[in-house]
C-alpha cells in the first residue's frame, strides 16, 4: 500500500453517532455482543444521514476526497486501523477480531457520475464540477452513496462486536468504479496494485450493488453476474480508388460491412448460449470522405459483454479470427485491436453455495431472488479474480413502483428507498461474521474458473 497511516485533511463532517466523540475503550462494550440484528437496526438511522450527506456532496472517481475523510474518520473512532490515499483517494480499515482465525474484505465504491439530478429531494445533489475540461453536474446515480454508507455502517456493527469475532476484517473503499477523469488510473485494478490484497490477505471478498429490484430484496447467482467487458477496433485496409472503377482498387466498405454481419454470427452460432449469454455490438463505422471515392480503410468499434471467462476468451479469439478472414476473402486486411478489459464479475459457485443462507436470514423470508445476469460490468471482478468472491444486488426500488418503470443506476431519476440500507448492513455484516465464523483460511481456491470451458464447451467438436 502506498501510504500508511496518513493524515487526511479535516473536513467538516457531522459527528452523526452519540458515541462518534467517545475514547475507543469506552465505546460499545464487546462483552455485550448484542446481536448483529439488532445493531443493524441501531445503526440504520446513522446509515441513512450518512448516505444523505454523501448524495449531498457527491465526488466524481480519484476525487472522493470529502467522502474519503468522513469515511477514515468513522473507521478510526471505531478504533479500526485505517490507511488513506490507497489508489488516490481510498481508504482501508482492518478490524482485529479478538479471536484468532481468517480474513475477509467487504467492498463499496464511493465515486459519483457527470449526471445532473433530476429528483426534488430535499438532499438532492447541485454539485457542479470540472471534468475533463468540461463543467458537469454530478450526481450519485448508480447508488454508490449507499453502498459507502452500508460499509461504514456494517463496519460500526461488526466493530461492537470485535471481542467474539473470530479473524480479521478488511474494510475496502474504493474510488473510481464507474468515473474517472481521462488519462488517469484508478478503481479496483490500481487499489490491488497498492495492495489492498495483501497484508493481510482476504481469504474471501464480499461486496453489494444497489438496483432497482424491490426494496430490501436481496439477488445473486453463482457464476458470472457481471459481464466481462472487452472493447475492441478494427480498421479494415483497401486499396483507395475511383468510386466508378472499384476493381482498380481493394474496397474496404463492403469488406467492413461483411465484418459487422460476421461478428454477429459468434454470438448466434459460434458459442453456447445456453451456457452463458454473451453480446456483440458494433457502436461505430466510420470510412470514407465522398460518394466517389473507395477509401483507403474503414474503422469500426465495439464492445464485448460475456460472463463466463472461458467463453470470453474464445469469443476475444474468434472476432480476431472472424475479421481477419472476412477481410483476407476479399483481399484486404484487418487490424484488431481488443482492449479496456474487465474480468467477468464471476461468483465463486462454492463460496456462493455456502454463503445463499446467510444472505437467505439477512433478507428474510420470500425477499431473496436469483439475479438474472447483469450486462454492465464491475470493477468489483479485479478482486474476485485473485481472490473468491460474492457480489449480490440489492433492491432500492420503492415498493410501490409500476413493475419495469423504475429508474435504472445511472439515470438522473436513480432513487434509493433508503428502508433498503439496513438489509445492506445486516447482509455485509452477517456475511463477513459466518464466513469467519466457519472459514478455514487458505481452503478455498481462487475462483473465477470456466463453468463453461469444464464443460468442455470451448472446444466442443460433437456431432448432435
Ligand atoms: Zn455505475
Ligand atoms: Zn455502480
Amino acid at each position: 500500500m502506498r501510504v500508511s497511516a496518513c493524515v487526511i485533511p479535516a473536513i467538516a463532517v457531522p459527528l452523526l453517532g452519540a458515541q462518534a466523540g467517545l475514547p475507543a475503550a469506552r465505546r460499545g462494550s464487546p462483552s455485550s455482543a448484542e446481536s448483529i440484528e439488532r445493531l443493524a437496526e441501531k445503526v440504520e438511522p446513522k446509515v441513512i444521514a450518512w448516505r444523505r450527506d454523501i448524495h449531498r456532496n457527491p465526488e466524481l472517481g480519484n476525487r472522493e476526497f470529502r467522502t474519503a475523510a468522513m469515511v477514515a474518520e468513522h473507521l478510526r473512532s471505531l478504533g479500526l486501523e485505517v490507511t488513506a490515499k490507497v489508489a488516490h483517494t481510498g481508504v482501508v480499515g482492518i478490524l482485529r477480531g479478538g479471536k484468532p482465525g481468517g480474513v475477509v474484505a467487504l467492498r463499496a465504491d464511493m465515486d459519483a457520475l457527470p449526471v445532473k439530478e433530476a429528483l426534488d429531494l430535499p438532499f438532492a445533489s447541485r454539485v457542479k464540477t470540472s471534468y475533463n475540461g468540461q463543467e458537469v453536474s454530478v450526481m450519485h446515480a448508480c447508488g454508490h452513496d449507499a453502498h459507502t454508507a452500508i460499509l461504514m455502517g456494517a463496519a460500526e456493527v461488526l466493530a461492537a462486536r470485535r471481542a467474539g469475532l473470530k479473524g480479521t476484517v478488511k474494510f475496502i473503499f474504493q474510488p473510481a468504479e464507474d468515473s474517472k477523469p481521462d488519462g488517469e488510473e484508478g478503481g479496483a485494478e490500481l487499489m490491488v496494485r497498492e495492495g489492498v490484497l495483501e497484508n493481510p490477505k482476504p481469504d474471501a471478498i464480499f461486496g453489494l450493488h444497489v438496483v432497482p429490484l424491490p426494496s430490501g430484496v436481496v439477488a445473486w447467482r453463482p457464476g458470472g453476474i457481471m459481464a466481462g467487458v472487452d472493447n475492441f477496433r478494427i480498421v479494415v485496409r483497401g486499396r483507395q480508388t475511383h468510386g466508378a472503377m472499384p476493381w482498380y482498387g481493394v474496397d474496404p466498405v463492403p469488406a467492413a460491412a461483411q465484418v459487422v454481419l460476421g461478428l454477429q454470427t459468434i454470438v448466434s452460432r459460434q458459442v453456447d448460449l445456453t451456457a452463458a449469454p454473451a453480446v456483440i455490438t458494433v457502436g461505430v463505422i466510420r470510412g470514407g470522405s465522398q460518394p466517389n471515392i473507395v477509401p483507403a480503410e474503414v474503422e469500426l468499434a465495439g464492445t464485448i459483454r460475456s460472463f463466463d471467462p472461458g467463453m470470453r476468451s474464445e469469443i476475444q479469439k474468434r472476432v480476431k479470427g472472424t475479421a481477419e478472414g472476412i477481410a483476407r476473402g476479399a483481399g484486404a486486411a484487418a487490424e484488431v485491436s481488443i482492449y479496456g478489459g474487465l474480468p467477468v464479475t464471476f461468483n465463486d459457485p462454492a463460496l456462493t453455495a455456502r454463503m445463499a443462507p446467510v444472505l437467505e436470514k439477512a433478507a428474510g423470508a420470500g425477499e431473496t431472488m436469483t439475479a438474472t445476469p447483469v450486462t454492465a460490468g464491475e470493477d468489483f471482478a479485479a478482486y474476485q479474480q485473485r481472490v473468491p468472491g460474492l457480489f449480490f444486488f440489492l433492491g432500492v426500488a420503492p415498493r410501490n413502483a409500476e413493475p419495469g418503470k423504475e429508474a435504472m443506476n445511472h439515470s438522473p431519476y436513480f432513487y434509493v428507498d433508503e428502508s433498503a440500507l439496513v438489509t445492506g448492513v445486516r447482509a455485509l455484516a452477517q456475511l463477513a461474521a459466518a464466513y469467519l465464523e466457519g472459514a478455514e483460511p487458505g481452503k478455498d481456491k481462487s475462483g473465477n474458473r470456466s463453468l463453461w470451458s469444464r464443460l468442455g464447451r470451448g472446444t466442443d467438436r460433437r456431432h448432435r
